[in-house]
């Protein structure tokens, strides 16, 4: 056994295996892996084996589709068999809603590359005789789709990981972790130490227990999923018979099972609403190969809606009942990457579907440790997108919600309640009482809309504009007419200080910083020039900086932050989490109403639009900032918690006589539109340049230096492939909600990131990406945008539909 390596992988499952695999691809081959008994000896060895390319996540779903092309290179280079079957899939439709999703999906995967076709039910049952036609209205096939042998295709990774040069160790337990003062780590295992480099946690079934030896505690957990084999059935061998190949595998979203052909008879899973969680909180370390108790009453409703589905299955025998822990984390997809606090400490865990993501996991985590940068955007599956708040009671209950409703339709406007409320600021009764209509914001109940009087605080959940739309409206109006409040707690807040503050944010952030005082906002880009960060930074005083970014990236960016804070002390970095909380007030008059409650001069020359000031505000110590997301004249005001009502309160009975609102945030999403402001997360991702983005005037490549900077300059140049846009769309009553393609002369050409009501301007609008090369086309109608299966007219926009010039902002 070595007693020094550059990788230790925890874990042959298929994931450990791939992350090996890539790791040797990518040119690390001083690599091992560690196996405490055999490989597949986790979840692996009982899965179905079945893949496909389906995701709510266009991302994911890209390496779902990569790993799916992976296994015939697999094939050749170790000569070992996956066992593929490439029967195709159908995903079938028993209600109109599920329809226009599988519209959605397949326009999504029309710009991803991926090739899907909508049908009838005839055309459906031509393809798959075993259903009852009359059951559905529509279905999607995936040619993606397949089935293949877990233990095969976890040996061809690990083959061909050996044929490299990685070793790896069977019968071997990693029992404990320990930290060297060289920053490297100490495996220490029921053979031996190792020392490494760096830490792969893939334990699969154990990820908990490995993540536990470093501290931590990972949102993952088990759930006992069931499915059963057939005996031969007639039906199927007729099909065999007749058309000389399988049948396609399906998913039954009515019945929440999936099926595939196995042998001569039909494989039946369920994702059955009763679900049941495994080993809640320790997986026992001599867990095997042995299989869980089944419990066909748990499956009885899927299974009863199934025999009515597909007839010939109520017929047919039953051969063997396979019931097996495999893990979720609380929405459903892979916990991936490097820990924040931990360097050399790595995730790849909560794979749930290990043969459709298996080896996207691997080829992100592998260019992450060699690169530094897993080379496209992985946010979707970044261990980093939960924080503290994702306890392991939280996420016993998302993993049953999110389980259950495996095969449930999500609507866009649709919060889902498991866990909910786990955080609350000092404002939420106060809110409720309000009318607000709650969702959930990286853990934190966060007003939507406000109900007026005799209306009922409820979504009803479409894929069209719902019942909020006049609401949403009112507010919108209100704010551009008057004023209006709305509670921005939700905001990510960071403090930087020191004696090194302003060198080190000036090396991570494109822009310059600010003097004391002022405002600034900026991108943050990796090394490749793309955007992996915005944000809103305020000097308070020469070596102490504010800073306001994405809620839901505060994990994500403490660990960037981290990473290339200088080891001196010079820098000291303090996220504020809930902290700190806010009120934004926004409209012409608001600062008449920040005028009623401080003493200080807040007139437009003496306050100025991107001006930091600490001043009372009904009666609490305060930071303000002239700044909105509204793109009105607009502050955001800063309290410590306990001041929070307080200043609530001030604002409420200062604004009475004002025409003060409450406004959520829909309504804020719906003003930035209107001013053509990107967001985080859809607009600014990591597979966008800053210019391609339209931040030009954000990004000072006056500076010298910073991180980016040449790729930036490169991009510059060139122009950049791709151009942020926005659009007026012809939408009739549903507008985007991202995700959708766009169209141009017949081809589809880019992608639409968000969009929605423009409720002032009185316009559907929607941002996205095209070719640098079509950003220029202003033509009426050049464009189309594909909703809900139906391409709409649009019109890109020379200039933001509200207040082009900025007037309002700086008014
Ligand atoms: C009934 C069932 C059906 C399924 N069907 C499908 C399907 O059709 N398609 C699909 O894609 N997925 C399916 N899955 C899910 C699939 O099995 C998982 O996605 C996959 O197995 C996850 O692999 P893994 O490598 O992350 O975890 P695991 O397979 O659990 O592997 C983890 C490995 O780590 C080892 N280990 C843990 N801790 C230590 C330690 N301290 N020291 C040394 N070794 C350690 C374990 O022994 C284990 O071998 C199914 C699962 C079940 C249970």
């Amino acid at each position: 056994m070595k007693t020094h390596t550059r990788v230790a992988v925890i874990g042959g499952g298929v994931v450990g295996c791939s992350v090996l695999y890539h790791l040797t691809k990518a040119g690390w081959t001083d690599v091992l892996l560690i196996e405490r008994d055999q490989l597949t000896s986790g979840s692996t060895w009982h899965a179905a084996g079945g893949f496909h390319t389906l995701n709510g996540d266009p991302n994911v779903a890209k390496l779902q589709g990569y790993t799916i092309g992976l296994y015939d290179e697999l094939e050749r280079i170790t000569g070992q068999s996956c066992g593929l079957h490439r029967s195709g899939g159908l995903l079938l439709a028993d209600t109109p809603e599920r329809m226009e999703w599988l519209k959605m999906a397949h326009a999504r995967a029309r710009y991803l590359g991926l090739e899907t076709s909508l049908l009838s039910p005839s055309e459906a049952k031509r393809l798959l005789p075993l259903i009852e036609e009359k059951y559905f209205v529509g279905a999607m096939l995936d040619a993606a789709d397949g089935n293949l042998d877990p233990y095969g295709t976890t040996h061809a990774y690990a083959k061909a990981a050996r044929m490299a040069g990685a070793e790896i160790y069977l019968k071997t337990r990693v029992s404990s972790l320990s930290r060297c003062p060289n920053g490297t780590w100490d495996v220490v295992t029921t053979q031996g130490t190792i020392n490494a480099e760096h830490v792969v946690n893939a334990g699969g079934l154990w990820a908990r227990e490995v993540g536990r030896m470093v501290g931590l505690e990972l949102p993952v957990l088990a759930m006992e999923h069931m499915y059963l084999v057939t005996d031969d059935m007639p039906e199927v061998m007729a099909f065999n018979k007749e058309r000389g190949h399988e049948l396609p595998h399906a998913i039954d979203f009515k019945a929440e099972i999936y099926m595939r052909q196995e042998r001569n008879g039909i494989v039946l899973g369920t994702y059955e609403r009763a679900c049941v969680p495994w080993s809640p909180k320790t997986t026992p370390w001599d867990f095997g190969t042995e299989l869980l108790e089944p419990d066909l009453e748990r499956i009885a409703p899927s299974l009863e809606i199934g025999y009515q589905h597909f007839p010939a299955m109520a017929h047919a025998g039953i051969r063997r009942i396979v019931n097996g822990p495999f893990t979720f984390s609380p929405d459903g997809n892979p916990l991936v990457g490097p820990v924040q606090g931990l360097p050399g400490f790595w995730c790849a865990c909560a794979v749930m579907a290990g043969f459709s993501q298996g080896g996207g996991v691997g080829l992100a985590l592998s260019q992450w440790m060699v690169n530094g940068d897993p080379g496209f955007d992985v946010w979707a599956m970044d261990v980093a997108r939960y924080g503290p708040w994702a306890t392991r009671s939280y996420t016993n209950e998302k993993v049953r919600e999110n389980y259950s409703r495996r095969f449930s339709i999500r609507f866009p406007n649709e919060e889902l309640p498991a866990a909910r409320p786990q955080q609350t600021t000092a404002l939420y009764d106060v809110l409720l009482a309000a009318g607000a209509v709650m969702g959930d914001s990286w853990g934190l109940e966060t007003p939507l809309w406000f109900a007026p009087p005799g209306v009922e605080p409820r979504d009803v959940v479409s894929f069209h504009r719902s019942n909020d739309f006049p609401h949403v409206k009112a507010e919108c109006l209100g704010v551009r007419n008057a004023v209006g409040v709305t509670e921005i707690a939700n905001f990510a807040k960071y403090e930087i200080s020191g004696p090194g503050a302003e060198a080190y944010l000036s090396r991570l952030m494109t822009n310059r910083m600010p003097k004391v005082g002022r405002i600034v906002l900026t991108p943050m880009l990796n090394p490749a020039g793309k955007l992996i960060g915005d944000f809103t930074i305020a000097r308070a005083a020469p070596e102490r900086f504010l800073m306001w970014g994405s809620s839901q990236a505060q994990i994500y960016h403490m660990r960037w932050f981290e990473l290339h804070q200088p080891a001196d002390g010079s820098v000291r970095l303090h996220r504020f989490d809930l902290g700190l909380g806010g009120l934004s007030i926004a409209g012409p008059r608001s600062r008449e109403l920040l005028a009623r409650l401080t003493d200080e001069d807040v007139s437009a020359t003496a306050f100025r639009f991107l001006d930091h000031r600490a001043m009372e505000v009904a009666n609490c110590p305060a930071l303000v900032n002239r700044v909105t997301y509204t793109g009105d004249l607009g502050y955001e005001i800063w309290v410590a918690p306990e001041y929070q009502r307080r200043l609530y309160e001030g604002i409420r009975t200062a604004g009475q006589d004002l025409e003060l609102i409450h406004f959520g945030m829909r309504a804020l999403l719906s003003l930035r539109l209107e001013k053509n402001f990107p967001t985080w997360y859809r607009e600014l991702r990591p597979i966008y340049g800053a210019f391609e983005a339209g931040l030009d005037r954000f990004v000072d490549l006056g500076k010298p230096d910073f991180i980016g900077r040449d790729a930036a300059v490169a991009e510059k140049a060139s122009g950049g492939k791709l151009r942020r846009v926005s659009f007026a769309v012809d939408a009739l009553d549903a507008d985007v909600l991202g995700d959708e393609p766009i169209w141009h002369g017949g081809n589809v050409i880019g992608w639409i990131t968000s969009g929605g009501y423009g409720h002032y301007v009185d316009r559907s609008l929607a941002q996205g990406y095209v070719p640098a090369a079509l950003a220029g086309d202003l033509r009426e109608g050049a464009f189309e945008i594909e909703i809900l299966g139906d391409r709409r007219k649009a019109s890109m926009l020379r200039e933001p539909p509200f207040d082009p010039e900025g007037v309002r902002m700086r008014m």
